[in-house]
């Protein structure tokens, strides 16, 4: 039901109140965690596109039109938003409507020991936070096709994205990726071409790799089985990265997968149109 809004642009056509008179501008609609796709009529060499107080990748269309892709993140505010597109003698502005997602809950129970931390645990914990954290920020020189992106394995999502997650009962932060049951050792198939930003063992994230694509897209993967590629690596779309397994904290054989552009955690549904 999300992807009904992915990619979608929608239809409402209203006149610019800022801007150069007699360009339009459109109300796009999306939810918390989708990537949408908008464009703009204005041309011009060089455009770029602005929303949520930052910048976003646009790509030239035939006639010198241009598109570009805004990520919402999960725990955007819903409202509506003001965007802008910028030329060098011209500007546009159109509005970005946000609805709340409609998140699962869910609820595990693990070990004691992999819910209640002691120092050393938690120094490791926020070790690894920095490192993914630092490594979500690296650029990767690549132009991808964010439109056409398939699911690194198929399998059954035993914790969709953005569930508001129990562990033990306890309230914890929203599950920021999609969890994909498969057997242990299921090939995980790279879906675009992309650079290695960090392949590490982490304590509850087990074995992880992070992928950076280009246009601020970047993926994680984790509780693989082992880690058999390495950091700066190129991986072509198509290649296998590894293998699922159930490292770190995981109930059972699953491949964890977070979907992240320029910033903005996104519902790997969005990217695929539920291909799985
Ligand atoms: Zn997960």
């Amino acid at each position: 039901m999300k992807a009904a809004y992915s990619f979608a642009w929608v239809l409402i056509v209203f006149n610019a109140v800022c801007g150069v008179q007699g360009v339009r501008a459109h109300e796009w609609h999306a939810v918390q965690g989708d990537i949408v796709r908008v464009e703009t009529k204005l041309a011009g060499p060089h455009v770029s596109l602005w929303c949520f107080g930052k910048s976003w990748p646009v790509r030239m269309l035939p006639k010198g039109r241009w598109m570009g892709w805004i990520g919402v993140d999960m725990e955007q505010k819903p409202g509506n938003y003001h965007i802008h597109w910028i030329s060098e003698a011209q500007r546009a502005s159109g509005q970005l409507q946000v609805n709340p997602g409609h998140f699962r809950i869910s609820r595990i129970t693990v070990e004691k020991k992999m819910a209640v931390f002691d120092a050393k645990a938690l120094a490791r914990i926020r070790a690894d936070h920095a490192a993914l954290k630092k490594a979500y920020g690296i650029k990767v020189d690549a132009l991808p096709d964010i439109s056409m992106v398939k699911p690194p394995i198929h399998g059954v999502v035993s914790t969709p994205f953005g569930a508001r997650r129990y562990v033990n009962g306890e309230p914890r932060s929203p599950h920021s990726g999609m969890d994909i049951a498969a057997p242990e050792g299921t090939p995980i198939v790279n879906p675009l071409a992309g650079r290695v930003l960090l392949a590490e063992s982490m304590f509850l994230n087990g074995n992880t790799v992070v992928l950076g694509y280009g246009r601020g897209l970047v993926m994680v993967y984790s509780h693989l089985k082992d880690l058999h590629i390495h950091q700066g690596a190129w991986i072509g779309a198509g290649k296998t990265l590894g293998e699922v397994g159930q490292t770190g904290r995981a109930t059972g054989p699953h491949l964890h997968w977070g979907v992240r552009f320029n910033g903005a955690r996104i519902n790997p549904d969005s990217l695929t149109g539920h291909a799985r």
